[in-house]
């Protein structure tokens, strides 16, 4: 699988991969999907959303158990996000078929459509829209860099826009959903697992930071005269810094943008965004508030006005506790090991945390050496990635074959 699935939409130039939703590369992965599907006398509809299935048993009966990820990618992004939990749900629907299990529950595999928003700007589309959290007004807005539309996109992509939306119907049919996922940071090294369970997704949220100043000579003003606005961004990338150390949370400024951005003049404006994520809601709201207080106490000292603008909030998603402790105690009881496998928290988004709103959900995390994600240097060992794949068909196994 890992080989045919190796060339689609890969840059030579990076190594990386460009999949984006609803392009060439998109319609190849999409390919891919359904001939592993065939392959294994599996049916493939795609819903209204732009979402594949793969289904073994009757998908109108209901308490289904669905397992599956994405296909798309982040621009160079690397071989395993996201691809890791198709590959594996084929994998382990072959060794339960090896096994020689029965299915009491319809089976489904999914690839959600446009899961990374790396063209349209807008992450989990293909889910969000299926769980009503995107409305087909909102999803008609969306634009890529070149100003074509998502419905349009979609519609040269072969794919009917008319009926994007809410998908209750599809998700009543549902009892459970398992995510498999290459971890993004290295809490499975630094533990020696190779495989781990989710507890939650970290509350997380974006904010625009302006200090306005006075653009003025670069050569001509005194240092005492000057109101900088660089002086105060600059110490508050450090106070971010210091304030995520302190509560356990993250905080990155990775964005900005100068006014009037010459060599030669004082800014008058610099503008910075702020992302923070930590694993409660309380860690958040204190490395936020505490990054805000130092910066505004910079802003004053040297005669800058702060705007601090919240452009965007996710609240925490705490995963279904009885679907995990069901599964901490299929993978205990399967391995015969009394040690609990590891429950981790992660601060990167998923479809599984769009889901789980609505539908019983579940993720396993298989160990990332280098805890590098959404680059070409993105990996998993061989040996981990099949531990992932026998967990996986554990799992399933317990939650449809008995
Ligand atoms: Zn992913």
């Amino acid at each position: 699988m890992w080989r045919s699935l190796r060339p689609i939409g890969r840059s030579d130039a990076s190594g990386g991969y460009r999949r984006y939703a609803w392009t060439e590369a998109d319609a190849d992965c999409r390919l891919w999907f359904r001939m592993q599907a065939e392959a294994r006398r599996l049916d493939v509809e795609t819903d209204r959303n732009g979402n594949q299935w793969a289904w073994l048993g009757d998908p109108t009966a209901g308490d289904a158990v669905v397992t599956g990820s994405h296909l798309d990618s982040v621009p160079d992004g690397g071989a395993f996000d996201g691809p890791l939990g198709v590959v594996s749900a084929f994998a382990a629907l072959d060794e339960l078929r090896a096994r020689g299990a029965v299915f009491k529950r319809p089976l489904a595999i999914v690839n959600f459509g446009d899961e990374e928003g790396a063209r349209f700007g807008l992450a989990c589309v293909g889910s969000r829209l299926t769980a009503g959290r995107l409305t087909k007004e909102q999803a008609y807005e969306l634009r890529d860099a070149d100003g074509i539309s998502l419905p349009q996109a979609m519609e040269a992509a072969g794919h009917d826009p008319a009926a994007i939306g809410a998908d209750p119907e599809r998700l009543a049919k549902i009892g459970a959903f398992v995510e498999l996922h290459v971890e993004q940071g290295r809490a499975l090294d630094l533990s020696g697992d190779a495989v781990g369970l989710a507890s939650a997704i970290w509350p997380h949220g974006r904010w625009r930071y302006d200090f306005a100043g006075e653009a003025n000579h670069a050569g001509t003003t005194r240092l005492v005269d000057r109101r900088d606005p660089m002086l105060t961004y600059a110490e508050t990338v450090l106070a971010a810094r210091r304030e995520a150390e302190l509560a356990g949370a993250v905080a990155t400024f990775g964005k900005i943008a100068v006014e009037p951005n010459g060599v030669n003049a004082i800014p008058s404006l610099v503008r910075g965004w702020l992302d923070a994520r930590a694993a409660d809601q309380g860690a958040l709201d204190k490395v936020v508030t505490g990054i805000e207080a130092e910066a505004r106490a910079y802003a004053d000292r040297h005669g800058i006005d702060l705007t601090v603008v919240r452009e965007s909030f996710t609240p925490i998603v705490d995963f279904s506790h009885t679907l995990r402790d069901e599964l901490s105690r299929l993978l205990g009881e399967k391995t015969g090991s009394t040690g609990k496998v590891p429950v981790l928290g992660t601060g990167a988004g998923h479809d599984a945390g769009i889901l789980s709103e609505s539908i019983p959900t579940a993720m396993l995390f298989v160990r990332n050496p280098t805890g590098v994600s959404h680059s070409p240097a993105e990996f998993a060992a061989e040996d981990d990635c099949v531990a992932g794949v026998l967990a996986l068909a554990d799992v399933l196994e317990g939650l449809a074959c008995r």
